[in-house]
This record gives structure tokens, sequence and C-alpha cells, in this order.
């Protein structure tokens, strides 16, 4: 498995890093989104997404 995925923190769906198109940088780290509408949703409130994650189950 060399995939390498990464998960979109506004909607929970994982992104192949390769294909990614929505990406954004928060505290040095890139995050991976689905669609322009979840990487808008992350700007504005980064932290939100940052927290209350962990939790989740998919
Ligand atoms: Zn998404």
């Amino acid at each position: 498995m060399a995939e390498q995925q990464e998960m979109d923190r506004v909607c929970g769906m994982w992104i192949d890093m390769k294909e990614a198109r929505f990406t954004s940088n928060y505290k040095g780290e890139t995050y991976y989104f689905c669609a322009q509408e979840c990487k808008d949703k992350f700007d504005q409130s980064p932290d939100l997404y940052m927290k209350g994650f962990e939790g989740r189950t998919i």
C-alpha cells in the first residue's frame, strides 16, 4: 500500500494526495480537501476543525 491519503477534515472524506486539487496550509501543515467549499470552511475557522476531530468516528 504505497498510496498516500489524507483526510478532508471538514467532511471526513479521504483524499488522494497526488490528485488533491484543494489544499490549505495551516501552521506549517498541509491539509487536503475534496472541494473548494470544504477548503473555504476550513480557511474560515481552522481551529474549529482541528478540535473536535479526533473524537469523530467515520
Ligand atoms: Zn470535503
